[in-house]
């Protein structure tokens, strides 16, 4: 009885003008009956009124590409079961909506694009009505699909597998380290999901149920989730296949969801929702134009494709502080402030558990007891059901480049133990600072006006982060705090509503260090050399040494770390992609070559703070880089001559933190074209023996 009931409300509410919310609340879940599906998805896609858009089109077929595009349509038409008259008029329909869809945005067609394969289940709608009718309302809705949940640029490096793999990050970091070390870039295994929405995948009565859940949720991150389904969902299958080859385990990979049945559905979508809520939010809103929307090409979005781990924004950060009643199972942060304790002394967030990323490095003991610490705060903060107590770790840094590397080095030694839920607060304190505007004096606690790096805005390069910021993310509204009436005393509810008025601007630590790049910042004194030194791209590599002077080992100046940082993240591909094609041999066999001097157990350090372990190892001639990949087995990340180093740097204050910078004389200045970055333990061992060698080496040129 009950059955028949929905069915008619849903009947008549589609009689109306009715709305993908009503619809939504009709259903409730259950499965739409096949002879209402076109009704449902034409209002929730928002097309039911849509003009005929083909009155425009010339039904010419005349595309540059149009014989391949016709191959491609006849050849997935082919496949199908269906009789032989249907399938001339269903490549036809393809052919001819394919064409306007190219002519009417002025796309290009390019095999494999999952257009064909997202179209096929509209199709099956069998929409009849007037002779060309029907072709109209695919069109519509195949548009509409696109525009609303197809992300944009489903490429190789593209943004949609970045925020792909930092999900997978969050939710899995074993999982994700373990494809990581394959070199298995969601790219390989997942483009098809994404660019077809499945409909490439799976069989045609899960598409259509799929799709009928997807379209009453209208939430267009929905694929990323069920994505991340897939894999979650047979993970410990997937991390038994660590000794199979890349190629069997994207094989693997790609396939997971054919095995779906159309019974299993509603537990898979009801399961990406649920993993939804355990997520963080802040990325939908910040990536929203940059994934969705009319089909361009977008840019390369910088906070995601260098992201170290899930970026949060400051709105969400403070709007979750401030929920009164939040669902049990929502997203709860422990907010950890990495920032040096003369900062956190001069202000910081009452919610804030304070963990000095300095100490990793020159405190371990100190530093193992802090975590601990930061431990039982969070279990105790996570009984108390506490505002500032949840699973999900947000780290936060100062916004600043120098002190932030050591804050992504406490990050990455998170994720190396597998934590989940990690997060890092995009722009950290600054944006913290900023948000708040005039009213951070009631939000902030201990906050000193005179000694906060922020208002002091002591030093011009935080101002020109600021810069680079606010024209990076131009439409962000401001925080203008000052308009809002100053003497009332803010409370943890106008968090809230302050939350709902201002725009995150969300800001980056890559972005801004790309103006070093493109302005060499020369800082001779800083080097400790005679010679000014400027920074190149890392692409120009080989060259004679400066000068045939052996490098001086030297402790660095802290202030000259953004220009360092600068040339090293100026590399574009990730760390995974970099190390391709690299050759990998056996550990023992490598160090038993009869030229190699000695090695060192170490950790490569890259920019973003992710490290490898690693062995580096001094050869008569080279420093070669072998990052361990387990078994015994290593992988030849670099090697590098020995008289092209012409720098050897520490820390001055983490000694073991190496930095050797390779580069070519240029007239009188030291052009540094590249850098690798080493913890090493008792380090000056190491960079004394190498700056033995590289006189040894330089003496024998001489003597040759
Ligand atoms: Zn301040």
């Amino acid at each position: 009885m009950d059955d028949n009931l929905w069915l008619m409300e849903l009947e008549s509410a589609l009689l109306d003008d009715c709305t993908v919310n009503d619809i939504y609340s009709i259903c409730n879940g259950k499965s739409i009956p096949e002879a209402l599906r076109p009704d449902v998805w034409q209002v929730c896609l928002d097309v039911r009124h849509k003009n005929d858009q083909l009155v425009s089109f010339n039904e010419i077929f005349d595309l540059p590409f149009q014989r391949q595009l016709r191959e491609d349509c006849d050849a997935v038409v082919k496949r199908l079961g269906n009789d032989d008259e249907d399938k001339v008029s269903v490549v036809s329909d393809l052919e001819s909506i394919l064409t306007f869809y190219c002519k009417n945005r002025s796309l290009k067609y390019g095999q494999g694009n999952g257009w064909i394969e997202l179209l096929l289940p509209l199709l099956s709608l069998k929409l009849r009505s007037t002779q060309t009718y029907h072709v109209v309302r695919y069109y519509n809705l195949f548009e509409a699909i696109r525009d609303a949940y197809i992300p944009k640029g489903c490429v190789k490096q593209g943004n949609v597998f970045h925020l792909f793999r930092l999900l997978v990050l969050y939710h899995d970091p074993e999982l994700c380290s373990m494809l990581d070390t394959k070199r298995i870039t969601p790219d390989l295994y997942s483009r098809t999901w994404f660019q077809s929405l499945f409909g490439a995948t799976c069989t045609l009565p899960v598409v259509l149920s799929m799709w009928d859940l997807y379209f009453q949720q209208a939430d267009p991150y929905l694929v990323f989730f069920l994505s991340l389904i897939m894999l979650v969902n047979v993970r410990e299958k997937i991390l038994a296949m660590k000794d199979e080859s890349k190629e069997t385990i994207v094989e693997f990979l790609s396939n997971m969801p054919c095995a779906l049945e159309p019974d299993d559905v509603v537990d898979f979508c009801s399961l990406a929702q649920y993993y939804a809520m355990k997520t963080p939010s802040s990325f939908k809103t910040d990536m929203l134009q940059t994934l969705f929307g009319a089909q361009v090409d977008s840019p390369l979005d910088p906070v995601v494709a260098q992201a170290l781990c899930l970026p949060v924004s400051v709105y969400e950060l403070v709007d979750n502080a401030s929920m009164e009643t939040p669902h049990p199972e929502a997203v709860r942060f422990f907010l950890v402030d990495c920032r040096p304790a003369d900062q956190y002394n001069v202000g910081h967030l009452s919610t804030a558990f304070h963990l000095d990323s300095n100490l990793m490095l020159q405190e371990p003991v100190a530093f193992a007891t802090a975590i601990q610490g930061l431990l039982r705060a969070q279990r105790q903060s996570i009984e108390a059901n506490s505002n500032a107590g949840g699973e999900h770790l947000c780290f936060m840094g100062s916004g600043r480049d120098e002190e932030d590397q050591y804050t992504h080095m406490v990050v990455a030694s998170f994720l190396q133990k597998n934590t989940n839920y990690v997060s890092l607060l995009t722009g950290g304190y600054s944006a913290i600072h900023e948000y708040f505007g005039d009213h951070m004096i009631d939000c902030l606690e201990d906050h000193d006006v005179h000694r906060c790096l922020v208002c002091c805005g002591n030093s011009s390069h935080a101002k020109n982060n600021n810069t680079a910021r606010n024209s990076a993310r131009a439409p962000a509204q401001a925080p203008s705090s000052s308009s809002q009436a100053p003497q009332t005393k803010i409370t943890a509810d106008l968090f809230s509503k302050l939350g709902a008025s201002l725009k995150s601007k969300s800001q980056e630590m890559k972005g801004k260090l790309f103006e070093y790049i493109v302005n060499p910042t020369t800082n001779a004194a800083a080097a400790g050399q005679n010679v000014a030194e400027k920074h190149v791209s890392a692409s120009e590599k080989n060259g004679r040494r400066y000068r045939n002077v052996a490098p001086v080992f030297s402790i660095d100046d802290e202030n000259e770390e953004p220009a360092n940082a600068a040339a090293v993240k100026a590399e574009p591909s990730s760390p995974t992609d970099e190390t391709d094609s690299k050759e990998i041999v056996q550990l023992q066999a490598f160090l038993k070559q009869p030229d190699v001097v000695t090695s060192f157990r170490c950790q490569e350090v890259h920019m973003n703070g992710r490290m490898f372990d690693s062995h580096l190892i001094v050869t008569k001639t080279h420093l070669v880089v072998l990052r361990d990949l387990g078994k015994g087995q290593s992988q030849v990340i670099v090697r590098r001559h020995l008289s092209s180093i012409v720098k050897i740097t520490a820390k001055r204050r983490h000694r073991d933190l190496i930095t050797f910078k390779y580069g070519v004389p240029d007239g009188e200045t030291l052009l540094i074209t590249d850098m690798d970055r080493f913890l090493i333990p008792n380090a000056s061992n190491a960079t004394e023996i190498v700056s033995r060698h590289i006189v040894q080496q330089l003496e024998n040129s001489k003597n040759a």
